[in-house]
C-alpha cells in the first residue's frame, strides 16, 4: 500500500514514538487520524495541520469510548486503510518484592493497568477498526507496536505478558482475516531514545542497558518508522513480529 494518500489511524500519538510517527507519515503524504488520552496533546495535533491530521480525546483501554471515537471517525468520512495500535504504558515492578515488607507481591492494580492499556486496547481498537474495513471491503493493516520485552523480561511481569499477547494476536488475526485481504504486522522495538525512557531510567542504567545492546546504542524513533514503512508498503508481509532492536536478545 502507498502511504501517500493513505487513511492512518494512530492510537497514543501526542508524544514519543507515536508522535514521531504521525510526523514522518503525515510528511510522507498521509491524512491521519489520532486517538490520545491527553487533551493538550490533542489540541497541540489539532494546531499542526487541521487539514490533515485529526486528534481526538479517547481513552483506548475504555471500550465504550472507542466505540464512540471509530463510529464518529468513520462518519466523518474517513475510511481507515492502516490502524497503528501504538499507545501504551511500559510499568517494571517485580514478581515479589523480597526487600518490602508491606506490599511484597506485584500489585494487582498495576496488572490490570498494564493489561488494559497495553492489551485490551489493542483488541478493542482492532476489533472495531476491522469490523468498518470489511464493511467497507477494503484493504486493511493494522501495525501494532510490541516489545522486545514480549521474549520475557525480568521485572517486568505485566508488561512482557501484555507485549505477548500483542504479538498471539497480531499470528492470529493474520491467519484469521488474511483471507479477506487484510494484513497485520507488530513491529517489536528494544531500548528506543524517547521522551519517557530518558524520564524513566537515570543515566548510569540507559548507559548499562546500552552495553548489553549489541550495536551499542540506544535505538531511534526513525528506526521504528523505517519498520512501520516497510510493514505498510510491502503487500506480501503478514503475521510478522519485525523486531527492532539493535540485536539485543532477552
Ligand atoms: P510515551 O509514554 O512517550 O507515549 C505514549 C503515548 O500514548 C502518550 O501520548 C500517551 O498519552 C498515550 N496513551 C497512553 N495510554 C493511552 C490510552 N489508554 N489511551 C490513549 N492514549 C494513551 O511512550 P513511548 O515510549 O512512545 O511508547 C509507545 C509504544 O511503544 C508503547 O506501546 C510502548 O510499549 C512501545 N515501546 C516503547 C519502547 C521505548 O523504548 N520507548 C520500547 C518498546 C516498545
Amino acid at each position: 500500500m502507498n502511504i501517500s494518500g493513505a487513511n492512518i489511524l494512530v492510537t497514543g500519538g501526542g508524544r514519543g514514538i507515536g508522535q514521531h510517527l504521525v510526523n514522518q507519515l503525515h510528511q510522507a503524504g498521509a491524512r491521519l487520524c489520532v486517538l490520545e488520552y491527553d487533551a493538550p496533546l490533542c489540541e497541540e495535533l489539532n494546531q499542526l495541520a487541521p487539514d490533515s491530521i485529526q486528534a481526538l480525546q479517547c481513552d483506548v483501554s475504555d471500550a465504550d469510548a472507542v466505540d464512540r471515537a471509530v463510529q464518529q471517525i468513520v462518519e466523518s468520512g474517513f475510511y481507515i486503510d492502516v490502524l497503528i495500535n501504538n499507545a501504551g504504558i511500559i510499568h517494571s515492578e517485580p514478581l515479589v518484592n523480597m526487600l518490602s515488607r508491606a506490599e511484597r507481591v506485584h500489585s494487582r492494580d498495576n496488572w490490570r493497568k498494564v493489561m488494559s492499556a497495553d492489551l485490551d486496547s489493542v483488541f478493542f481498537v482492532t476489533s472495531r477498526v476491522v469490523d468498518h474495513m470489511l464493511a467497507k471491503r477494503k484493504k486493511g493493516i493494522v501495525i501494532s507496536i510490541s516489545s522486545i520485552a514480549a521474549n520475557g523480561n525480568a521485572g517486568q511481569s505485566a508488561y512482557s505478558a501484555a507485549k505477548a499477547g500483542v504479538n498471539a494476536l497480531t499470528h492470529t488475526w493474520a491467519k484469521e482475516l488474511g483471507p479477506m485481504g487484510l494484513r497485520f504486522i507488530a513491529v517489536a522495538p528494544g531500548f528506543i531514545d524517547t521522551p519517557s525512557t530518558r524520564a524513566a531510567l537515570s543515566e548510569t542504567i540507559l548507559l548499562k542497558l546500552q552495553q548489553q545492546v549489541p550495536l551499542r546504542r540506544l535505538g531511534e524513533m526513525g528506526a521504528v518508522f523505517q519498520a512501520v514503512r516497510y510493514a505498510i508498503e510491502n503487500d506480501y508481509l503478514t503475521g510478522s513480529v519485525l523486531e527492532v532492536d539493535g540485536g539485543l536478545v532477552l
